[in-house]
């Protein structure tokens, strides 16, 4: 499908943490955005350039599962000095915007294998979607989702992924924080550092990445050094 314009409205701003929001949209045209799980939006943002503003387009993946047609979320970080993310997270409710959808290909492949998900930072938006996606359609497959943060305070959605690995017990679910204070009793380090001791083995398993490129390019050299086909290596660069 061809990407096509769509509107929403602003109907809900939660701060996750001091630098994510969590921003819900009321779809306008059309009413009901029908999407894959991993796929994202492309909003338009006015970025000044050479003293001039200038329309441009900053991609967003959709947090909020497929089921879900009339209200989307997306999960954003604040990138200091960057246009589009600011404008993001000045948003008030009652605002319009503007984009373009469906877009990407960052989407869970039909199968019977086993699912290994990695994230850092938002790059949970778009693994988020697809594992309460999964979830909530009957899948039984067997998942485990890795989310590197940097400390305490860049925490988030954690009552929400530790509900859904207590209600569906093939689901596991770990973060870890790259810089945590000496008070965090949960697991230390880089999700690089620590997925070599934790992957055990590849077989069977095809593996989400999202976040970070050099978390990306580690992830993938390993998965794909243990054993795994480049081709079971799936992921979405945020930058
Ligand atoms: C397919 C796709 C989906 C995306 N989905 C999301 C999403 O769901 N949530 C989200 O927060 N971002 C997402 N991004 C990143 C987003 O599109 C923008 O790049 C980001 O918001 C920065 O845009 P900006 O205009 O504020 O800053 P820019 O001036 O465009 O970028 C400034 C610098 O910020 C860095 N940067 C970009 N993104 C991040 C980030 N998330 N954290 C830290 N540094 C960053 C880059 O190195 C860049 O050089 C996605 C990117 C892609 C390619």
């Amino acid at each position: 499908m061809q990407p096509v314009k769509c509107s929403a409205e602003v109907i809900d701003i939660r701060v996750l943490t001091h630098d994510v929001k969590e921003i819900s949209l009321r779809m306008i045209d059309p009413p009901q955005l029908e999407f894959t799980a991993g796929q994202y939006i492309s909003i338009e943002v006015t970025e000044m350039k050479d003293g001039h503003p200038r329309q441009n387009n900053r991609p967003y993946s959709i947090a909020s599962s497929p089921e879900e047609k009339e209200i989307i979320t997306l999960c954003v970080n604040l990138v200091k000095g960057g246009p589009g993310s600011t404008q993001i997270h000045s948003l008030q409710m009652g605002d319009k915007l503007k984009f373009l959808y469906p877009l990407g290909y960052f989407t869970v492949k039909e199968a019977a294998t086993s699912l290994l998900f990695v994230a850092t930072g938002t790059g949970i938006a778009p693994i988020k979607s697809m594992i309460v996606h999964l979830l909530r359609s009957g899948s039984r497959r067997p998942m485990t989702l890795y989310w590197g943060l940097r400390s305490e305070i860049d925490l988030y959605y954690q009552e929400a992924f530790t509900s859904l690995a207590k209600e569906y017990p093939f689901f596991k679910y770990c973060v870890t924080l790259s810089r945590p204070t000496d008070a965090w009793t949960g697991l230390r380090g880089r999700v690089t550092t620590l997925l070599p001791g934790l992957i055990q083995t590849v077989e069977n398993l095809e593996a989400y990445l999202c976040g970070n490129g050099e978390m990306i390019k580690e992830v993938r050299t390993l998965l794909i050094e243990k054993g795994m086909p480049r081709k079971s290596v799936h992921y979405e660069k945020f930058y």
